[in-house]
């Protein structure tokens, strides 16, 4: 059983330094007591980094981050400092591309005080997880697809290979949601009534979900599936499906948080995973310590998580759902919040609060 463990940690741009350094004393204060080692890395990259350097992902932060067990990052990117041809910096596209990291990972939860738009009743709770397979389906032709005078044409891509290491994916995490109490349910999201590609994923999904007898398995069309996520989302646990569909569905999810102040993510592959916020530098904010943390400090939990699962270490599993308890009792108090969750809460004071909880 493996203990300590080497996290390369990206603290990026805008709010990124800001709610990275509270975020890592979290999880010094938790190794610390629960006797694991962990080690962290820095590594510069960015677009500052860029500004300064001419270079956005340097080739030791690359390394570093090769070489390590996890990777935690805040925000990347700028506004105003592009690369000369005008696209965006966005180091966190490199790493998914380098380290292949297939499945992205959305979790949806709605606890009290999250500012959910939905109305729930006593007793609904939503906590589900969205699966975006992240490297081909309808992005695979990215700013190559056809484009004549009379007509445009791109591809949808589905491959063997890449979807059975999703739907393992998927029946893993169900797996360990169920030893959670969870459901143990996984949905394929898909458009299989429409396009044979669809019905080519589907049945990757059947046959690795018949190895899981004592896993729920069932498939929606992402249609319905748009409307179920607004009207009954508390039917859902794992659900999994392509990436233009999982980029979609992932934001209706933050929209059901009611935006991105609470909504962690993952990007993960067969070695690598990237940890980080699903929101972005906010520049607009930056510098003032206001930026709301717990984001960031989600995308720990999930870390602490899948550090466990990867190498057996069950210190780490309950840490993971320590931190994200401490999150929840902090947003259900709703008195030491930042601004965008209707408090006054600058983000240091927020993560105080999470580490007294704990
Ligand atoms: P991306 O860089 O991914 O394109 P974006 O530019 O669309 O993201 P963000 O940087 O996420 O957007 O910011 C969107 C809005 O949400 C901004 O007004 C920003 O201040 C706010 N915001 C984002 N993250 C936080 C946070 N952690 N705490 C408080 N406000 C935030
Ligand atoms: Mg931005």
């Amino acid at each position: 059983m493996k203990s300590n463990f080497e996290i390369a940690v990206f603290e990026g741009d805008g709010i990124g330094p800001e709610i990275m350094a509270p975020t890592v004393r979290l999880l010094e204060g938790l190794a610390q007591a629960g006797g694991y080692g962990l080690r962290f890395v820095p590594c510069p990259a960015g677009a500052a980094h860029y500004a300064r350097t001419g270079d956005s992902l340097p080739a030791a932060s690359l390394e570093a981050a090769g070489a390590a067990d996890a990777i935690l990052l805040s925000a990347m990117g700028l506004p105003d400092v592009r690369y000369p041809d005008g696209t965006e910096i966005s180091p966190q596209i490199d790493l998914r591309k380098r380290f292949n990291l297939f499945a992205g990972v959305r979790p949806v939860r709605i606890t009290p005080g999250t500012p959910t738009p939905l109305r729930l009743e006593g007793g609904q709770s939503v906590d589900f997880v969205l699966i975006r397979e992240s490297t081909e389906g309808l992005f695979h032709t990215q700013g190559t697809g056809h484009v004549t005078q009379d007509y445009a044409e791109e591809t949808l891509r589905i491959t063997r290979a890449t979807s059975e290491k999703l739907m393992r994916f998927a029946a893993r995490l169900a797996t360990t949601r169920k030893a959670a109490g969870h459901a143990g349910h996984v949905t394929c999201v898909d458009k299989a009534n429409v396009f044979r590609a669809f019905a080519f994923f589907r049945e990757i999904f059947d046959a690795e979900m018949a190895q899981h007898p004592d896993l729920g398995a069932d498939h929606a069309y992402v249609d319905a599936t748009a409307l179920w996520m607004v009207d009954r989302p508390w039917i859902f646990d794992v659900m999994v499906t392509e990436n233009m569909f999982g980029d979609i569905l992932s934001d209706l999810g933050a929209g059901l948080m009611g935006g991105l102040g609470l909504a962690p993510s993952a990007d993960i592959g067969e070695q690598h995973a990237v940890f980080q916020p699903c929101h972005g530098s906010a520049p607009d904010i930056a510098g003032q310590g206001v930026a709301n943390p717990f984001a960031m400090i989600l995308s720990a939990a999930m870390m602490l998580d899948w550090l466990a699962d990867t190498h057996d270490a069950p210190a780490l599993r309950a840490d993971g759902a320590r931190l994200r308890a401490a999150v929840d009792a902090v947003v259900a108090e709703g008195r030491n919040v930042t601004r965008d969750l209707g408090g006054t809460c600058g983000t240091e004071a927020a993560a105080d609060a999470v580490a007294a909880a704990l």
